[in-house]
Formats: C-alpha cells, sequence, structure tokens
C-alpha cells in the first residue's frame, strides 16, 4: 500500500477518532465530543438536511446538492471487522481497476484502506497515475471528487462513497451568489475586461480549491484561477500581475492570512457578504479594496482559539503551535507556524528531537500524525474531539458499499462534471500549474485543505 504523506504502518497507538468517541460515549474516557450523536452510523443522518454531527453540525446542506440514498441494512449492521473484511475481498477482486484515494482528515477506519493519503490535489494528481483504473473511489468530500473528475480520464468513474459528503466552506460560494457578486462589482468597476494605464483589469477572481466546480468554472471564464492552502502566496502575486484587484473565494481567513502576510493593509480587505447590497460594502471601499474577501470559513478551524494556545503553553512548556491558515487570523498571529496540512506532516516528522506539537487543523489527522510519530508529543488544539462532519460521513460502510457495487459491474455514487463547467475549470487549474515558482519541489503547491 502506497501513500502520499503518510506511511501505513501499524500504529504503536490507536488512531482512530471514532474508537476515542466510542470510549467517551461508553463512559470509559473523561475526554469530551461535541456531539454524542457522532458514536451513531453516519447513515442516521442521510435523510436530514444538514451534515450531522461534528464541526459543521449547524451547516445546512444547500437544496440541489446530490443525496445520498439509503444505505443497504447489511452495510449498517456489519462490525468493523466485518466491513474490513469485505472491503479487503473487493480490493483484492478488483485489483488494478480501482484506486482508492483516503484524504488526510478521513477516519482511520477509511484511511487503512486506501492505496493513497494526502490532501485533495496531492489525491487528484495520485489518480493520474492510474489513467488505466476503470474506478477512482475518493474517500474524501464532494469538490474533491469534481476535481479527480475534471483531471481523470473521461473514460474512468470517479466515486464519492457517500453523496452527503460535501464540504460547508465550498457551499459558503454559491454560483449564483458568485455571478450576482459579479455584476455588482462591474456597476462599481465598469467594464472587468478592459485594462488601465498599467495594463490591469479591475478585478481577478481566485478561488481556493476548496469550491465547487461551477465556482472553478466561473474562475476560469473570468481569467481568474485556483489556489491551494500552500501556493495561496504565489497565485495572488500572478494575479496582481493581471490585476488591481483580488476577488477571493471562498474562505475568508485564507484570502486574509496569506494576503497580511504579502503586506496588504486590513482596511484594503473588505468582506463580501452575498446576502448585502454590494457585498455589506460601499463604492468607495470597494474602489479602495486590493482583496475583496468572500464570507466563508471552515467550520473546523473556526474552533481553533488564542485562547487554547495560550493554554498549550501555559501547560506545556516549550510546546510548538502550528495551525492551518484556514484558522482566523488571531489564531494564526498567536501560533509559532502556519502551514497546509503537508506543511504539518513535514514539519512534525522534520523534527529530530522529541518535540512538543499543538497543532490546529483536524482532529482525525492529528491524532494519526500522533499515532505515527510517538518520539513527540502531539495533541490538537481543540480539546474537544470535534471531527469535520462532512468528511466523517465516509463510513467503512459505504466503502464497502460502492467497492462491492464495482465487483458487481455496478458503479454507485458517480461524480461527473459537465462539460461546459469542466473545461473553463480545467483552466483555471492550468493556470495554477503555471503559476507555479519554476524552483519549487512539488509538495510546494500540491496541498489543499
Ligand atoms: S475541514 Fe473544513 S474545508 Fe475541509 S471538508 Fe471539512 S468543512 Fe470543508
Amino acid at each position: 500500500m502506497s501513500a502520499i504523506g503518510i506511511t501505513l504502518q501499524p500504529r504503536p497507538t490507536d488512531a482512530s477518532v471514532d474508537h476515542a468517541i466510542q470510549a467517551i460515549v461508553a463512559g470509559a474516557s473523561s475526554a469530551e465530543t461535541c456531539n454524542t450523536d457522532l458514536a451513531s452510523g453516519p447513515w442516521d443522518f442521510d435523510s436530514r438536511p444538514g451534515y450531522g454531527p461534528g464541526s459543521s453540525m449547524g451547516d445546512v446542506i444547500p437544496t440541489g446538492s446530490p443525496r445520498q440514498g439509503e444505505l443497504p441494512q447489511e452495510y449498517r449492521d456489519a462490525s468493523e471487522a466485518e466491513l474490513a473484511a469485505r472491503i479487503v475481498a473487493a480490493k483484492a477482486t478488483l485489483g488494478d481497476r480501482v484506486v482508492v484515494l483516503g484524504h488526510f482528515y478521513q477516519r482511520e477506519e477509511v484511511i487503512l484502506h486506501a492505496d493513497y493519503v494526502g490532501d485533495s490535489f496531492q489525491l487528484a494528481n495520485a489518480a493520474l497515475e492510474h489513467p488505466d483504473a476503470e474506478a477512482i473511489v475518493f474517500c474524501g468530500v464532494h469538490f474533491m471528487a469534481e476535481t479527480a473528475d475534471l483531471l481523470s480520464q473521461p473514460e474512468q468513474s470517479v466515486i464519492l462513497p457517500n453523496l452527503a459528503a460535501g464540504c460547508s466552506m465550498a457551499d459558503m460560494a454559491d454560483i449564483d451568489q458568485v455571478e450576482e457578486c459579479w455584476e455588482q462589482l462591474a456597476d462599481v468597476y465598469g467594464d472587468m475586461d478592459a485594462t488601465d494605464a498599467d495594463g490591469l483589469v479591475p478585478v481577478v477572481p481566485v478561488t481556493y480549491m476548496n469550491s465547487s466546480a461551477a465556482i472553478k468554472g466561473f474562475v476560469g471564464r473570468h481569467g481568474g484561477i485556483v489556489c491551494t492552502s500552500s501556493n495561496a502566496r504565489t497565485v495572488l502575486e500572478w494575479a496582481f500581475e493581471r490585476g488591481r484587484r483580488v476577488l477571493f473565494f471562498p474562505d475568508q481567513h485564507l484570502g486574509r492570512n496569506t494576503a497580511k502576510a504579502m503586506g496588504v493593509p486590513l482596511e484594503q480587505m473588505p468582506m463580501w457578504n452575498p446576502r448585502k447590497p454590494l457585498g455589506g460594502s460601499d463604492a468607495q471601499t470597494l474602489d479602495d479594496a486590493r482583496v475583496i474577501l468572500w464570507h466563508g470559513f471552515c467550520s473546523v478551524h473556526r474552533r481553533f482559539s488564542v485562547e487554547q494556545i495560550e493554554r498549550a503553553r501555559v501547560e506545556h512548556s516549550g510546546v510548538r503551535v502550528i495551525v492551518h491558515p484556514e484558522c482566523p487570523m488571531e489564531v494564526v498571529d498567536a501560533a509559532d507556524e502556519s502551514g497546509s496540512t503537508d506543511y504539518i506532516r513535514r514539519a512534525i516528522e522534520g523534527a529530530t528531537e522529541p518535540t512538543t506539537f499543538a497543532i490546529g487543523t483536524e482532529v482525525n489527522l492529528v491524532q494519526r500524525l500522533a499515532a505515527d510519530n510517538p518520539q513527540h508529543e502531539i495533541f490538537c488544539l481543540d480539546p474537544v474531539v470535534c471531527p469535520c462532519s462532512t468528511m466523517y460521513r465516509i463510513h467503512p460502510g459505504y466503502l464497502a458499499w460502492v467497492l462491492e457495487g464495482l465487483v458487481a459491474g455496478e458503479v454507485r455514487n458517480r461524480i461527473t462534471v459537465p462539460a461546459d463547467v469542466a473545461d473553463p475549470a480545467r483552466l483555471a487549474l492550468e493556470r495554477m500549474l503555471a503559476a507555479k515558482p519554476p524552483a519549487a519541489p512539488a509538495a510546494d503547491w500540491e496541498n489543499a485543505s
């Protein structure tokens, strides 16, 4: 089994967040979870309007999003060991016909079956290494499966084991709202394709990888570009070479943290709230703006706080605090370092002396890093066990169901991006690849949430 990022070895300690939650619910652990419903199977929430328990439990799945059908009872009733055996058997039968991809934030019981483990863009690239595989099973969230579909061969099927595994941050930039925003900005700036005396257009749209294919397509059609959490600065520099301003979506925090580090003053970064006229701003502020930040955020990373960092420093002398740039600015400023999931992994694995790390990112990755690196003390800044709700919707039961479907000749839960969206979305991704600094190693741009 090969993996990007994490080598899958037997864990010295249990990396399973699910086991930790089951222990809490059973009263065998004094730890705290944000919702004891996490101990239930995700199928209990497939027919409900929200993402279910976890960090995104207050977020509602948008109308029109694909909905997961009922998972057959046999997969709900099967034990963890039975499901693992069925997955192993189905993968053995399918052989090279299938590739299973596992995002860093997936639960351990799914990751154990992944052929590749990484962030969303690493995994999309991993799929490219298998052009002959009939199916790519993407254990992640919806926008990741879309990106894999954009980059894979037309005859390959990209499968999302549970259709309810969306991303509440990606949902916050709806294509209709973005189109409306663009029209309102055109009312302020005039012709959006016209260049000024410096050869700059009024606005270049930049979208984070964590966005729908429709948004990537919008960006591609309007001269814009995609970024990841580790190449955001390179991409903003690319955009400022072409535009007077940047419209950045959906994650305000990544946009703000990156632009601030580049020296853009906060007063030149107004927020665009899609529910308000002119985004809640005014024409003068928009005229002065350098980066217009979409009102989006990640429900996982906004749980981290300055107070948690202060407490970690009090309780763990010499602790090294690393947070993800999707965290709020105050948290990034208070941390020792910030960086993508892969940056965090490399920082831990590169530490030559036993070190205490406090990490501000999704708990499944943190717990796995702790299990894989027993020479260090590694803990999640958030003391409450609260995984990403949307990632948590992928349970081994769904993985077994889609794999056994393939064995039976049935493609379940295929994700397909229509051609009119795919072509400009691919263009926006290609611009990102071309914007990569020539001397940079691949790991510097192959990172997303
Ligand atoms: S961790 Fe945040 S950005 Fe990533 S899938 Fe979950 S909600 Fe979306």
